[in-house]
């Protein structure tokens, strides 16, 4: 179905509701095994994820199970409405040797069973994903697979080395669905070959999906990576802040007016990454000032449909701490729309934004 947002917004007698966000997490507790580079068929150019996951490159598997292991031996069973999830992230579990992917099933299997866990996720790559290797997921309760898309354009996948393409990345969209699991979709905005525009068709086309959650992860220019060298050849140039902001704001606007979460705006900090970074769109707050672009772009929308010079705009409360942007930079905008603080309200258990 191709994907519209413009569907998503009521306008019923005189006020337009539109959603902003407020679905982030399923559960409230994750436990994450990192599993860097592991099952990966090289390293990509952009990707240090020892760095970013605060652990050495290629682990041995067996001594970060038994590390989880120890972590997670006192956990009781959930209570009721409590949610945990389990998550092997990093690396490409899908393509992990047989027998190490089985000892993660293994150690997931008794934390399902007697409720100490009750989702679990893993992170892969979508030309590394077969048929029988979906259905081991589903039979061991693996219940969401993220797929580390970065681009579904064939120039930017090209350029970016990922090893394959656009069709090959929709292909593996399709196949976690069809095989049962949720899907997530990773996305790389500003890899090499990647524009705004791009990025912006790539959320479009990663929405038709209809995913259960997206990731954004701006690209960042790691020491020790091939990106690097491409930054210091000046052949690779990482978007500028303003520009991130920007584009990421349209395209989280795009996924709230879809319903479909976005569970990260930026890696996650993480000094040894953080040290180790030459150049790109960092920012400690980055996250937040998606979020008040996007809030700025909702409202702008709403404001076309509602037709009228606004009386109030209500807000869920969660957004107070954002909607204003890096010290107040944004007033002005609001401002402009009609909307100077007067005029906003702030409701604690609204999960939309309604505008009057
Ligand atoms: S980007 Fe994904 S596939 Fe590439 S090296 Fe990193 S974890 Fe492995």
């Amino acid at each position: 179905m191709p994907y519209s947002h413009e569907s998503t917004f009521h306008d019923t007698s005189g006020h337009v509701r539109f959603p902003v966000g407020a679905k982030q997490h399923r559960a409230k507790y994750i436990y994450p095994v990192f599993l860097p580079f592991l099952g990966c068929p090289g390293q990509c150019v952009y990707c240090a994820q020892d760095k970013q996951t605060g652990t050495c490159a290629s682990p041995d598997i067996y001594a970060v199970l038994s590390e989880a292991q120890q972590r997670l031996k006192n956990l009781s069973a959930c209570g009721p409405g409590e949610t945990r999830e389990l998550a092997f992230y990093g690396g490409t579990f899908t393509a992990l040797p047989a027998g190490e992917r089985s000892a993660c099933l293994e150690m997931l299997s008794p934390l399902r069973e007697e409720g100490r866990v009750t989702h679990a996720r893993c992170s892969t790559r979508p030309d590394a994903l077969g048929p029988d290797v979906l259905k081991q997921l589903l039979d061991a309760d693996v219940s969401l697979v993220e797929l580390g898309i970065q681009s579904f354009d064939d120039g930017a996948l090209s350029l970016s080395r990922r090893g394959y393409s656009g069709d090959t990345a929709a292909a593996g969209c399709r196949a976690v669905l069809e095989a049962g699991l949720e899907l997530g979709i990773q996305l790389l905005p500003g890899m090499p070959g990647s524009t705004p525009d791009i990025f912006l068709n790539d959320v479009r086309r990663a929405l038709e999906f209809q995913p259960s959650c997206l990731r954004f992860y701006p690209c960042l220019v790691p020491e020790g990576t091939v990106l690097a060298r491409w930054y210091r050849e000046g052949a690779y140039r990482p978007w500028t802040l303003e520009e991130t902001v920007h584009t990421l704001g349209q395209a989280l606007n795009m996924a709230w007016q879809a319903n479909v979460p976005v569970i990260r705006l930026s890696v996650a900090p993480e000094p040894a990454f953080d040290a180790a970074l030459l150049a790109g769109p960092r920012h400690p707050a980055l996250g937040a000032l998606i979020q008040a672009e996007a809030l700025l772009v909702a409202a702008e929308e709403a404001l076309r449909r509602l037709g009228r010079r606004p009386q109030e705009l209500l807000l869920p409360a969660a957004c107070q701490g954002f909607m204003y942007g890096d010290r107040g930079a944004l007033k002005e905008r609001w401002r402009a729309l009609g909307l100077g603080p007067e005029r906003i309200r702030f409701e604690p258990k609204a999960v939309a934004a309604t505008l009057y």
